[in-house]
């Protein structure tokens, strides 16, 4: 197996981000969830989270929590279970997220046949317009529901924004979840855990203080993988260098910048641009858009240039670069939200753990 090109997690960071997350939470009275699918769940970065003092581990997709089961946390399922895997739900997921009658259902009989009860956190549509239902009779119809269903127990209310539809978390709409919550607890008799009211958008309303009393819970991914959190703005105090990628240089020559006679698409279907800065020395990596999308990349020597790229090379422009770059020699590139998902996911990109 190539060692390159290859993404470096440096986990160390990842758990003083957590821990700086952890503790300005604590102090608002949020407990939060430490979000994995940017790893795809891969167990050490599991445990730098853990390390960071989160004992609450969540993700997306039910065979990414099944690669941390070994790990000493709570697991929550993120995206709605689907009926066709609600048997690894049941085992592989503490506490998972629902808006639908059906699958609260299915939860139920498969609970009581693996002898468990199962936690679901009900959602409920804000306004962001991705999942839960967004009239509250909805969310009352299946909180009685998931109170009269043996097996199962109602642990909380939830909410996603800032997903589909943009909607920014603001003190209305977390007032809206909490009173809602309140209304759940006094209709049923019964006390929830859990009023999950963000994902890491939540923060600059929990740093300006605006978070209103009653939220408990943040599902934090991007603010402790990446110190990133609402329209990727950085969060103070946390570091955002905790990924990057490092690719190797297979060729070296001198070029002219604009094609010979360039009539065809590229190897994408796209009509090529060029912009002609004459003869200029350039470089190959061995890294393309198999690996990740190129535009979610960005070399570190703020001298190269991107030109371009195909399924599996990366032309960069090196003409006016300090350092004297050879075949062989490897260039680091910082990566975006995408780009780290993206390195993550790849089966050709190493990851290297620091
Ligand atoms: C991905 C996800 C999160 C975490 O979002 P970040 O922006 O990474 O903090 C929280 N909740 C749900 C339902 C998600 O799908």
């Amino acid at each position: 197996m190539s060692t390159y090109p290859c993404i470096n997690i440096h986990l160390d960071t990842i758990t003083q981000n957590t821990q700086h997350m952890v503790s300005a939470c604590r102090a608002q009275g949020i407990s939060p969830a430490g979000v994995t699918k940017l790893a795809c769940a891969t167990p050490d970065v599991g445990q730098a989270i853990l390390n960071g003092g989160i004992q609450l581990l969540a993700d997306s997709r039910i065979r990414n929590l099944r690669k941390i089961r070994h790990l000493d946390a709570q697991t929550l399922l993120l995206r709605l279970p689907a009926l066709s895997e609600i048997s690894e739900v049941v085992k592989y997921a503490d506490i998972s997220l629902n808006s639908e009658m059906a699958t609260l259902d299915a939860l139920s009989a498969e609970a009581l046949k693996q002898h468990k009860t199962h936690q679901v956190i009900l959602m409920h549509d804000l306004g962001d317009l991705r999942e839960g239902g967004f009239y509250e009779e909805e969310t009352l119809a299946l909180a009685r529901k998931a109170v009269a269903l043996p097996g199962i127990e109602l642990v909380g209310l939830g909410s996603n924004l800032a997903c589909y539809g943009g909607v920014e978390p603001t003190s209305d709409n977390q007032n809206q979840l909490i009173a809602l919550a309140r209304q759940i607890e006094s209709t049923f008799n019964i006390t929830l855990k859990y009023i999950s009211g963000a994902s890491s958008a939540g923060l600059p309303l929990m740093f300006s203080g605006k978070l209103p009393q009653g939220i408990n819970q943040l599902r934090l991914g991007a603010s402790l993988l990446m110190g990133i959190g609402l329209n990727d703005d950085p969060i103070p105090e946390t570091r955002q260098d905790t990924f990057d990628l490092t690719a190797e240089i297979v060729e070296i020559k001198i070029k002219p910048s604009v094609p010979v006679n360039s009539t065809a698409l590229d190897a994408f279907g796209n009509k090529p641009d060029f912009i002609d800065r004459g003869l200029r020395r350039r470089a190959i990596c061995a890294v393309g858009k198999q690996d990740v999308d190129i535009s979610q990349i960005s070399p570190k020597d703020p001298n190269i240039i991107v030109i371009g790229g195909s399924s599996d090379h990366l032309i960069l422009d090196i003409n006016d670069c300090e350092p004297d770059y050879q075949v062989g020699s490897l260039i680091d590139f910082d990566l975006s939200y995408g780009g780290v998902l993206q390195c993550m996911t790849s089966e050709y990109i190493t990851k290297r753990f620091i």
